[in-house]
């Protein structure tokens, strides 16, 4: 049996462990270490069982403590090759160790225990950006998160899941009059920036989710632009759970 979390997700931080036979991976450390520590513990995960932090990009909201877990428990912490090579003061000051730091590059699988991981690129403004698809006892689940916009290769990739964790961050009308000013408007609704409702509702029908019924969770919703009632309405429909900022939610999947 396969277990996961979110731990939580939405603007204030993200995380999500996945955990198999012992062996757990995590995607993202958008808390604290201490957070995340109490939260899997919470949900009956263990942080010692993780063997490998995987990154979708260094915004603080996702990196918060890699660093951190890197150095307490001296896991491997892997990022995009692309993100790695662009590397900067936000990378740097996560002081994630040289023999902890890992990439995966798009086409390249990595093994992690009895996990396989693939990433792809994301459009963000955050260099490197990626969203993962990973596969364990015959399970496959694809992260698409932080993203402008979506091509044909996320399409596909959400196809072949079992299980999908989408962005749906923003309400266009909420965004048009809510309090953020013109300028981070555009760069929220902008092609590197996040997924709309919208959006995520022609991703989802793209993907073939209104035919197959299969699991889409609803992440990464914006404090101020969006609410669990209106991606529940624009999910109607779809086998939709929206997942409401900061809260946690396990699941065992057979
Ligand atoms: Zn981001
Ligand atoms: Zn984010």
């Amino acid at each position: 049996m396969v277990r996961y979390s979110i731990l939580g997700s939405g603007s204030c931080g993200n995380s999500y462990v996945f955990s198999f036979n012992g062996h757990s991976i995590m995607v993202d450390a958008g808390y604290s270490l201490k957070q995340i520590v109490q939260r899997m513990a919470d949900g009956g995960f263990d942080i010692a069982e993780v063997d490998a932090l995987f990154l979708t990009h260094l915004h603080p909201d996702h990196a918060h403590s890699a660093g951190t877990f890197a150095r307490r428990f001296h896991k491997n912490v892997y990022l995009s090759a692309k993100c790695l090579s662009y590397a900067g003061s936000e990378y740097w000051a996560l002081n994630i160790p040289k023999d902890c730091e890992c990439t995966i590059d798009q086409g390249q699988i990595v093994e992690v225990g009895p996990f396989t991981v693939e990433c792809f690129y994301t459009s963000h403004d955050s260099a490197g950006s990626c969203g993962y698809c990973i596969s364990v006892d015959c399970k496959t689940f694809v992260i698409v998160t932080d993203t402008g916009c979506y091509n044909s290769l996320m399409v596909q990739a959400a196809r072949d899941a079992d299980v999908l964790f989408l962005e749906s961050n923003y309400d266009v009308e909420m965004l048009r009059r809510g309090p953020y000013p013109l300028a981070l408007q555009r760069r929220v609704a902008g092609q590197r920036g996040h997924l709309s409702n919208d959006q995520a509702v022609g991703f989802l029908s793209d993907a073939g989710f209104a035919e197959n019924g299969k699991l889409v969770h609803l992440i990464h919703l914006s404090a101020n632009n969006n609410t669990v009632q209106l991606v529940q309405a624009a999910t109607q429909g779809f086998n939709a759970h929206v997942c409401a900022r900061g809260e946690r939610y396990c699941y065992d999947i057979n």
